[in-house]
């Protein structure tokens, strides 16, 4: 373009100077935004004026070594077209080889131990180039020029068939006898990118049934892989979004709606109209499949609970008492990383659970300050933030759960050698008994803690790049509140600093402890408590001795504790509706709730809201008395579950009315985990756009407790801000904690 002047890479951004014709600059800047590299991504673009030199020519200045400290990590990428054509052409030199990849595809972020993004840093310095790739890797025509994972069945990494020992089976195609195994029923332990996958025929109910047995895993959706988009289509709804997701080079596990009749057997996702569904990503599983194969359950490898099996031989320990097989290969993963698990919204993409393809997430934060946040005790992630940007870590699951623990303290370690990270400010839940805050005991650093529905609603705030005040209606299962009550069904007002809460779903007192989440009757029971209702009527599949020690409880305040958690009303109104049992996975009562409603209904019930000192207050009484006169007249489940929730739709609508009216704020930020609730969440979208508020919501992070950690660096930072906090190493002793 007869430009003249120099491009510098500058840690996490890329400075160019520009200088010649006004036309040649703006189709430059053009075509900077259109043409890039398959993988690569602009965060943000600034051009700036700046005055003339005179440059002589174009040139590539190296990296000034202090600032070369990139926050940013690629992230894996499947199997390309380039690569998947080579891969079925017989007589080429990586025909059918399942490490083939190449510049453009191939796992990263699993592999790197250290940064920068060179091979010997990676899983694969193991691996000696043969002379053939050798020469595709130097050679700057060829589509492998300094790819890292290049290799070839010469030089490259082996598969390997073992049993449920370990021991080799002996096999000279373990992909061919593995695909054999699982067209007999067995259960497979198959070696993917970011961790094992537990896998069996999803067609053949009696294996799938072993495999929840086995696994212990009664109800909870397992995802599918579908040989090829084609095969979707016979078992879902596919929207042309959904259908771009499901083939791009992510390749998340996609939610989709199930076609009726269901086509697989129910018990792959009972209870359920949606339907987790990826195609294969890592070449190893295009073999798996075959024209009578063409779905298979592709589970996490763990023991439930626990983190995904990414060494080989703890793999064979966890899981051996599960998969009769494992298929697996001799490079090694550096960071477990679980699929992603993403749906459609709204018509936007909207992130569920982050891991492979999108992890680490790099989202654009302005900060003067190194910080690491914790995040939630419950889907764990973990953010750093500096130089610019947060980068989001993949979820971890439960902290509560040791190994768990370890795979956090482990990724923070990970995330601090890469970027040379040094955490002046840590932030973390404001529940001093959280293990978040627990964390920060005896470390270094200004420590800054974060109310949970504040760190849900900055998070959502910074995403959407909001920086001035707005209205946040957080919904959420539980977070301890500023007032010591455990929030969970939040109006706040304010700013990523932060807040005012604005009003809340009325307190109810909840007996049980721990139990309260995993058992929705006896959500029931305290809120019937509350309304003086005898429970035993409405929950007649519970042993009503249970019941007794719970009102008795209740009565005398044994193990009871306040509570404004709407994700406790959801579980209360499903276990009214029939869920009456324990559940065996996280949010079961209130998913089977949102699964139970109808499209066409539009009815809702009586609700009430009080103005207070306190703020507004949202009542449950009017509605759950009109749930149970709709429960004895024996009005389908379905409407009730329905009118439930359009109730919390109008409800919310009207409590972001009058915050408006009081304070003239007119954007809403709707996140928190019972916004999973696609139904909730879809309809109040509409219904907040009708009443012309701006409507904002998670799609970049999690609506659920992975995204905590962002929020807590985002409030984090507007809070140091605020405060003219200024960085440890200038020796002002700002520090307090
Ligand atoms: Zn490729
Ligand atoms: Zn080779
Ligand atoms: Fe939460």
């Amino acid at each position: 373009m007869g430009i003249k002047g120099w491009v510098e890479n500058q840690g996490s951004r890329v400075l160019i100077d520009v200088e010649g014709g006004e036309e040649s600059i703006c189709s430059f800047a053009n075509a900077l935004q259109i043409e890039f590299p398959e993988n690569a991504r602009i965060a943000e673009l600034r051009i700036d004026p700046q005055p003339f030199f005179g440059y002589p020519d174009f040139s590539i200045r190296t990296s000034a070594a202090k600032l070369n400290t990139a926050n940013f990590l690629p992230a894996d990428i499947s199997v390309c077209e380039s690569c998947m054509k080579e891969f079925n052409m017989p007589g080429d030199r990586r025909y059918q080889y399942t490490f083939i990849s190449c510049t453009n595809c191939g796992p990263r972020y699993s592999i790197i131990g250290s940064l920068p993004y060179d091979r010997e840093n990676t899983a694969m310095s193991e691996f000696e180039m043969c002379g053939a790739c050798k020469a595709e890797y130097g050679s700057p025509s060829d589509r492998r020029f300094h790819a890292q994972t290049d290799c070839c069945p010469e030089c490259g990494p082996v598969l390997k068939l073992l049993d449920s020992h370990g021991i080799a089976v002996d096999s000279s195609e373990p992909t061919k006898t593995a695909r054999e195994l699982i067209r007999q029923g067995k259960i497979l332990a198959v070696k993917g990118i970011g961790g094992y996958h537990l896998c069996c025929n999803a067609e053949a109910p009696a294996a799938v049934q072993r495999l929840r047995k086995l696994k212990h895993r009664p109800h909870k959706p397992l995802a599918i892989m579908a040989r090829r988009i084609e095969a979707v289509y016979r078992i879902c709804e596919v929207s042309e979004r959904e259908k771009a997701i499901l083939t791009g080079n992510r390749k998340p596990i996609l939610l989709l709606d199930k076609k009726t009749p269901e086509y697989l057997p129910k018990d792959v996702a009972p209870k359920q109209k949606k339907l987790g569904v990826m195609l294969p990503y890592a070449p190893l599983q295009l073999l798996l499949f075959s024209d009578d194969l063409n779905f298979l359950v592709m589970t996490s490898g763990n023991i439930s609970g626990m983190p995904i099996c990414f060494q080989d031989d703890a793999a064979i320990k966890a899981l051996g008492t599960i998969a009769e097989y494992f298929l697996t290969h001799n490079r090694e993963i550096k960071v477990p990383v679980d699929d992603a698990v993403v749906k459609v919204v709204d018509n936007h993409e909207v992130l569920v659970r982050c891991g492979r393809g999108y992890a680490p997430l790099t989202i654009p934060l302005e900060s003067g300050n190194e910080i690491l946040a914790l995040g939630a005790e419950q889907k764990s992630s973990v953010c750093v933030a500096g130089n610019g940007f947060a980068a989001v870590s993949q979820y971890f699951g439960n902290l509560n759960e040791f190994q768990t623990y370890q795979a956090f303290e482990r990724q923070i370690e990970h995330f601090q050698s890469l970027f040379h990270f040094c955490p002046e400010v840590l932030a973390h839940d404001l529940n001093p008994d959280s293990l978040t805050t627990l964390y920060t005991k005896n470390r270094a650093g200004h420590k800054i803690a974060v109310q949970h529905h504040h760190a849900h609603m900055a998070g959502c705030m910074a995403e959407n790049k909001l920086s001035h005040d707005a209205i946040g209606v957080i919904y959420d299962g539980t977070g301890l509140g500023t007032d010591g009550v455990v929030w969970g069904g939040e109006f706040l007002t304010g700013s990523l600093s932060g807040f005012t809460r604005a009003g809340h779903l009325e307190y109810v007192s909840l007996q049980g402890g721990d139990n309260v989440a995993k058992e929705p009757w006896r959500c029931a029971t305290c809120y019937l408590f509350a309304l003086g209702i005898d429970p035993h009527e409405f929950l007649p599949q519970v042993d009503s001795a249970y019941l007794n020690v719970v009102q008795k409880a209740l009565q005398s305040g044994i193990k009871c504790f306040e509570s404004s958690s709407i994700g406790r009303l959801f579980d209360c109104v499903s276990a009214l509706c029939g869920f009456q049992a324990k559940t065996t996975y996280d949010a079961q009562a209130a998913i089977e709730l949102e699964n139970l409603s109808e499209e066409n209904v539009t009815a809702y019930y009586q609700y009430r809201i009080d103005d207070t000192e306190n703020g507004l207050i949202l009542g449950y009484e009017e509605m759950l008395n009109g749930i149970l006169r709709d429960l004895q007249n024996h009005v389908p489940k379905s409407i009730i579950s329905s009118k439930f929730h359009n109730t919390i739709i109008e409800a919310t609508a009207d409590c972001a009315y009058r915050i408006r009216a009081k304070t003239g704020l007119e954007d809403v930020v709707m996140s928190g985990g019972v916004f999973e609730n696609t139904y909730l969440l879809e309809r109040l979208i509409s219904r907040l756009r009708d009443l012309n508020f701006k409507v904002y919501y998670n799609r970049l992070t999690p609506t659920n407790d992975g995204g905590i950690s962002f929020g807590q660096a985002a409030a984090t930072c507007a809070i140091l801000k605020e405060n003219d906090y200024v960085s440890c190493d200038s020796g002002q002793s700002n520090q307090n904690e």
